[in-house]
C-alpha cells in the first residue's frame, strides 16, 4: 500500500477551486456581448449515460448546472444520439465532428482509440490514439481560421477525451489512469506539463480512501427503495458504498464513485488556469465529460436510487464548473453545451409490460456465432473468416470465396438462427439496410448511420424494446430511444432559451458552436446547425 498524506494537498487545491458562488449569482451579463462577436471558450460537457428524461425526473431538487442550464438554456426535447451501437466511443465521436459513426469509423467501443503504438505517459495502459477517426472537428475548423485557437478535453475514459477533438495532437487530451494520475499518450506528447503533473502530486483520488458514498439529500427524497437485491448483482445493493481503504486500490475504484465526476472538474478548471483557456484573442474549446453516471448505471441501473443520487451530483458538479469558469473568465465570452453519449435501457427484470410486445428479456448470440465459427473452420482450417461483435456479424468475402464458401449463405443463415432466439425483433443483411427507406425506417437509420457502407458487415440485429445484450442492471448499446434519446442543451449569450422540439442530433452540436463562433468546415457534415436556438445580433 502506498502511503500517500491523507486530506492535505488534496483536500487545500479541491478548497480553492471549490470557492463558488452561489448559481443565481453569476447569470452571463448579456450586456456585455459585442453583436456578432465570437466566443472565448465554447465548452461541451458529456454525461456518460445520461437519459433525456434525467432532465426532467428529479429537477425539482435540481440546484447547480442542471438548474442552470434547463431554465436559462435552449433545450433540445427530441434530441438523439442517432445511430446505432450507442456505445461511448461512437457516441463522443459524433459530439464536435457533425458527423455520424458512418463517417468518423468510430463504429466499435472496443475499436474506438485503443493504439499499443501510442503508450501512456509515465506507464500504465492501455495505449490510446484517434487514429482510427476520420474526419474533422470543431477544434481543427477552429484552427483552420486562427492557429491560436487551443483545446483542452478531459474525461475519466480514453475514448472520451480524444474522440470530441479527433485528430489534433496540439490539443491537451488528457484521461484517468487506474494508478490515480490523468495523464495522455505518446500522440500527444514525450511528457507531461507541470500543471498536469502538479494536479497528480496532490493524490486527490487516493485521499477518498475508506470514505463512504451515502446520499446526498435525507431518505424522504428519494422514492426508490435502496435495497433491490438485483442491483449490483446482489454483492452491495444498498447505502453506504464505501471505498477501499487501500490507497491503490481506492485509485482504481474511485471510477465507479460519484467523486469521480468531481476530480474531473477539478482538473479540467486546473487546465482552463494553467493554458489560460478563453482569455487569449482566439477562441478555444474545453471539452469536459463526466464518466461516472455510465459507472453507477451500469452496476446499479436506472430505476436505483444510487443513479438518482449519482445524477443529484453531477448537478452540483456541473454547478461547480460553471460557477468555477464565470469566476476565472467574463460570463458573457463563454458558450455551453450539455450532452450525452447514449442513454440507458431499464432492465429486463424491472421492465413494464408493454401490451402485446414481447417481455424484454437478456439475450445472447455468441454461443451461436461460436457454432458458426466452429463450422466455419473446420470446412476453412482457419478461423479469420468471421468475428461477431455487438451484434454485428462480419465475414471476410474474399477469404471465404477463396474456400467456396457463399458468404451470402452463411450471412442468412447466421439471421435465420438469430431470429428463432427469444428477444430478437429482426436480423438483417447489410446490404438491405443500406437499401432500406431510412425515413420510415428508424431502426434501419440508426443502423446505417453506424457502420461504414464499405465495411465487410454482413448481419445487424436487433433485438425487441426493452431486449437486452448484457448482463449488468444497465445496459445500452441498441437503436431504440432509451439508448439513443439523449439531452442536448445550449446555454450563454449567444443562446435564445427555450423549449425546441424540433428533430436535434448530436451531430448537430459541432455545427451549431460552429456557427456561433464563425467558422465552417469545407467537409460534407452530417449535422447542420440549430439555427432557431442561436439568438439574433
Ligand atoms: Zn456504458
Amino acid at each position: 500500500m502506498t502511503a500517500w498524506p491523507r486530506w492535505t494537498a488534496g483536500f487545500g487545491f479541491f478548497a480553492l477551486v471549490c470557492a463558488c458562488s452561489p448559481p443565481s449569482a453569476a447569470q452571463p451579463s448579456v450586456n456585455a456581448v459585442q453583436p456578432g462577436s465570437p466566443p472565448k471558450l465554447i465548452v461541451l460537457i458529456t454525461v456518460d449515460q445520461m437519459r433525456a428524461d434525467y432532465l426532467d425526473k428529479w429537477s425539482s431538487q435540481y440546484t447547480g448546472g442542471l438548474a442552470r442550464l434547463t431554465k436559462n438554456g435552449a433545450v433540445f426535447t427530441n434530441a438523439f444520439q442517432d445511430h446505432a451501437n450507442t456505445e461511448t466511443a461512437p457516441g463522443h465521436a459524433t459530439l464536435l465532428s457533425g458527423r455520424e459513426p458512418n463517417h468518423t469509423g468510430i463504429v466499435f467501443n472496443a475499436e474506438g482509440v485503443p493504439d499499443a503504438g501510442s503508450p501512456i505517459i509515465g506507464g500504465g495502459g492501455p495505449g490510446a490514439s484517434p487514429f482510427r477517426f476520420r474526419g474533422t472537428t470543431l477544434f481543427d475548423w477552429l484552427k483552420y481560421r486562427d492557429s491560436r485557437s487551443r483545446a483542452l478535453s478531459v474525461s475519466r475514459k480514453d475514448r472520451g477525451a480524444i474522440l470530441p477533438i479527433g485528430h489534433s495532437r496540439e490539443a491537451a487530451v488528457y484521461w484517468y489512469q487506474a494508478d490515480g494520475r490523468f495523464s495522455t499518450s505518446s500522440y500527444y506528447g514525450d511528457k507531461l506539463p507541470d500543471w498536469v503533473n502538479a494536479f497528480n502530486a496532490l493524490h486527490i483520488p487516493q485521499s477518498y480512501a475508506g470514505k463512504a458514498w451515502t446520499p446526498l439529500l435525507p431518505p424522504s427524497e428519494y422514492p426508490e427503495p435502496d435495497t433491490v437485491i438485483f442491483e449490483d448483482g446482489g454483492r452491495e445493493p444498498f447505502f453506504p458504498h464505501v471505498l477501499s481503504r487501500d490507497y491503490d486500490q481506492a485509485a482504481r475504484e474511485f471510477v465507479a464513485f460519484p467523486w469521480m465526476d468531481d476530480v474531473t472538474v477539478q482538473f479540467a478548471l486546473a487546465g482552463v488556469s494553467a493554458m489560460r483557456l478563453g482569455a487569449g484573442r482566439s477562441t478555444d474549446v474545453l471539452a469536459v465529460s463526466l464518466s461516472s453516471t455510465d459507472a453507477v448505471g451500469h452496476r446499479f441501473g436506472m430505476a436505483s436510487r444510487e443513479l438518482h443520487d449519482q445524477i443529484l451530483r453531477v448537478d452540483r458538479a456541473i454547478g461547480v464548473l460553471i460557477d468555477s469558469l464565470y469566476k476565472l473568465r467574463d460570463s458573457s465570452t463563454i458558450v455551453f453545451a450539455i450532452t450525452s453519449d447514449h442513454g440507458v435501457t431499464q432492465a429486463p427484470e424491472l421492465a413494464e409490460e408493454h401490451g402485446d410486445s414481447p417481455r424484454p428479456t437478456r439475450v445472447d448470440l455468441s454461443p451461436i456465432a461460436a457454432d458458426f465459427q466452429a463450422t466455419l473452420a473446420t470446412k476453412m482450417n482457419t478461423d479469420s473468416a468471421m468475428d461477431y461483435l455487438d451484434a454485428v456479424l462480419l465475414l471476410n468475402r474474399s477469404r471465404l470465396n477463396r474456400s467456396h464458401v457463399s458468404a451470402d449463405s452463411v450471412a442468412r443463415a447466421f439471421a435465420e438462427a438469430a431470429r428463432r432466439q427469444p428477444g430478437v425483433m429482426r436480423a438483417d443483411l447489410f446490404k438491405d439496410i443500406l437499401a432500406a427507406d431510412t425515413l420510415t425506417d428508424v431502426i434501419a437509420r440508426r443502423w446505417r448511420h453506424a457502420i461504414p457502407a464499405e465495411w465487410p458487415v454482413a448481419v445487424v440485429v436487433t433485438l425487441n424494446h426493452g431486449s437486452v445484450w448484457g448482463t449488468t442492471p444497465g445496459v445500452h448499446g441498441s437503436p431504440w430511444d432509451d439508448d439513443c434519446h439523449v439531452p442536448i442543451v445550449f446555454y450563454g449569450p449567444w443562446i435564445r432559451p427555450g423549449k425546441y422540439d424540433e428533430l436535434a442530433r448530436t451531430v448537430d452540436i459541432g455545427p451549431t458552436f460552429g456557427q456561433i463562433a464563425g467558422v465552417k468546415p469545407s467537409e460534407q457534415l452530417d449535422g447542420h446547425a440549430l439555427v432557431s436556438a442561436i439568438a439574433k445580433n
